[in-house]
């Protein structure tokens, strides 16, 4: 494995040791309890910024203040105005392109090269909901009732929005949330996640550049259990828009309960990957090793189970486990880094376990292992990309989302009993499988029950095309036209005519 010593940070204009607040009714404020918490930089433990730590009474006053805005003037802003708001957002996004990639980097620990391809999406992501900004549309409906009744449908935004996001990709995360709520016409109390606060700060600061009214996005920083519970459970939020973990998603629905609000859950998985005798192994190699590898094994998609034909899989593995070795592993900033830190010590200490696991139930790692220490990198929280082999279904590493940099290789002989063996899994998200048989990509496609099959790639996304969950990997879908659908009601309307 080599491994790309720490750079200095440069000193980032929202992670430079300040203190940032929080913004509600596009006021910038202190926390209510005037409390704040430390945001540090994962690959080397600096300090990055203190933020306000929001807790009941700051989301009482920005879900106030995002009532006031949905049943006041944004509520008479045309789609043409919602779309060139976004428009213009897209425009800032994509002008302070670099600053926003190193500030997830920063705040996270992912590598620039990746920030930068998520980054360009995100502009991507913008445009597209302001293309849907004008398409939404209800329907006349011909009804067989006697007389002259004539019926139409009408969507109307759902209302005040409630987001929670992970830590995970917080300009992504930020801009599918706020994103489809000003296309709508709906208005956003944001909760970033407590690891990764400060992008959907700087978003927010962009977007009132931008020109959104004040009201329309509010943004409180604070932990989940009191800010996260104190919005899942508030009585005048209409929707919750969720991304994490199952067990906060289980969370969420109960705290709902209470007003029956929306709620659309984005949560984990335990992937299976498949690769097939007849794959391009050239390809399937990189692609199956980066569908775990990429962001540290931080995705919820990744597709950590990975099922190798019998006739290949010590061939393919030891392939895989050789491209893990040779990963740069290092800080962020570095250009040249493919595999950044774990996001914080607890998610290297729930790695650092599994690994223990792993080799506990019996399987071997053939790359990786541990956690990196040598020079520099010993601060940070990093984890050197693991290739575990000779795994088990009912090994612990293949049935429970790790969340790191770790592959669990298992062997497979029939076709029927694969796919009985790869949707043996509690979740339902990401899937893959890698096969030249165009026939057979069909039939396993089709087979697997997840909200996404990647064949021969993984992990393409597009904001046109739908993502989200089967099973307990959640409900509602992100992307495509599903997503605006999600933050709009149906009302029907009957008019007698006669
Ligand atoms: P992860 O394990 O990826 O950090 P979590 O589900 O714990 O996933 O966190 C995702 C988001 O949910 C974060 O913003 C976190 O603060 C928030 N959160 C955690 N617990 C709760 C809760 N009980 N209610 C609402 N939000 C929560």
């Amino acid at each position: 494995m080599a491994v790309t010593q720490a750079i200095p940070i440069t000193r980032h204009p929202f992670a430079n040791g300040s203190y940032k607040q929080m913004l509600i009714d596009g006021k910038w404020v202190d926390a209510a309890s005037g409390k704040r918490f430390e945001t540090r930089n994962p690959a080397t433990g600096e300090l990055l910024a203190t933020v306000a730590e929001g807790d009941k009474e700051d989301i009482d006053r920005a879900v106030a203040a995002a009532r006031r805005a949905f049943e006041g003037p944004w509520s008479k802003v045309k789609p043409f105005e919602r779309q060139n708001l976004l428009l213009k957002l897209a425009d800032l996004v994509e002008k302070n392109f670099d600053e926003l990639s190193q500030l997830d980097t920063l705040d996270m620990g992912a590598p620039v090269s990746r920030t930068r391809a998520y980054h360009l999406r995100a502009v991507g992501m913008l445009r597209y909901y302001a293309g849907q900004t004008t398409a939404i549309h209800g329907e006349t409906i011909e009804n067989s009732l006697p007389g002259e009744i004539f019926s139409y449908t009408l969507k109307e935004p759902v209302g005040v929005v409630g987001a929670i996001i992970p830590w995970n990709g917080p300009l992504t995360a930020t801009i599918w949330k706020i994103g489809p709520a000003i296309a709508t016409g709906c208005t956003v109390v944001l909760k970033p996640a407590e690891e990764a606060p400060l992008t959907s700060l700087r978003i927010a600061e962009l977007a009132m550049e931008a020109g959104v009214p004040a009201g329309v996005i509010n943004v409180v920083p604070g932990y989940g259990e009191t800010a996260g519970a104190a919005l899942s459970s508030h009585h005048d939020v209409d929707k919750v828009a969720f991304t994490g973990s199952h067990v906060t998603g289980q969370a969420i629905i109960r705290a709902s309960a209470g007003n029956l609000k929306r709620v659309s859950l984005e949560l984990g998985g335990k992937s299976p990957d498949i690769v097939f005798a007849d794959a391009d192994l050239d390809a399937a190699v990189p692609g199956a090793a980066m569908a775990v590898f990429a962001n540290s094994g931080q995705i919820c998609s990744a597709g950590t189970r990975l099922f190798v034909e019998q006739s290949i899989y010590d061939e393919f593995v030891g392939r895989v486990a050789e491209f893990g070795r040779k990963l740069q592993v290092g800080n962020g900033l570095d250009p040249n880094t493919q595999i950044g830190p774990l996001v914080s010590e607890q998610q290297l200490e729930r790695v650092t376990g599994y690994l223990d696991i792993g080799q506990k139930e019996g399987a071997k790692a053939l790359a990786g292992g541990g956690r990196v220490t040598e020079g520099a990198l010993a601060k940070g929280f990093f984890v050197q990309p693991t290739v575990f082999a000779n795994v088990q279904d009912n090994m612990r590493i293949a049935q429970e989302e790790i969340f790191g940099p770790v592959i669990s290789a298992i062997a497979f002989k029939d076709m029927d009993e694969l796919i009985k063996r790869a949707n043996a899994t509690t979740f339902g998200l990401g899937s893959g499988l890698w096969t030249r048989d165009v026939s057979k990509a069909h039939k396993v496609a089709k087979s697997l029950r997840a909200g996404s099959v990647w064949v021969n790639c993984y992990q393409a996304m597009d904001p046109a095309v739908p993502f989200g969950g089967y099973k307990m990997s959640g409900y509602g879908r992100e992307s495509g036209k599903q997503h605006v659908e999600e933050y709009l009601n149906v009302k029907a309307v009957w008019i007698k005519t006669g």
